[in-house]
């Protein structure tokens, strides 16, 4: 249904015919760690994330996997191999 409180209008999961069901019955301004991040929507309580009802719940444990500003770093050791040996290794070391 439509939010009618802090983003009228925009479609919301949280929002049905008792009001908002999130906790405390609305969603929370952006935290600091937001700044720069696409899915940012004023409201009528200040800044608010399109994509979370509260947005510093979403950088306890990391990054915000909804963040459109910030990438994920990887640290694999696959990205670490030469490409030249891993296109020899895939084809299985055959030579045409
Ligand atoms: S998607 Fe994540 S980083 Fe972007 S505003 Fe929402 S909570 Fe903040």
């Amino acid at each position: 249904m439509q939010c009618q409180t802090v983003l009228p209008g925009s479609e919301c999961t949280f929002w049905g015919k008792q009001g908002c069901s999130f906790v405390d019955g609305s969603c929370q301004v952006i935290a600091d760690n937001c700044e720069g991040c696409e899915r940012i929507a004023v409201g009528t309580i200040g800044r608010v994330c399109t994509a979370y009802p509260a947005p510093s719940r979403k950088w306890l444990s990391g990054i915000c996997n909804y963040a459109t500003h910030v990438k994920v770093e990887i640290k694999s050791e696959e990205l670490k191999t030469n490409p030249l040996k891993a296109s020899k290794k895939a084809s299985g070391g055959k030579k045409k």
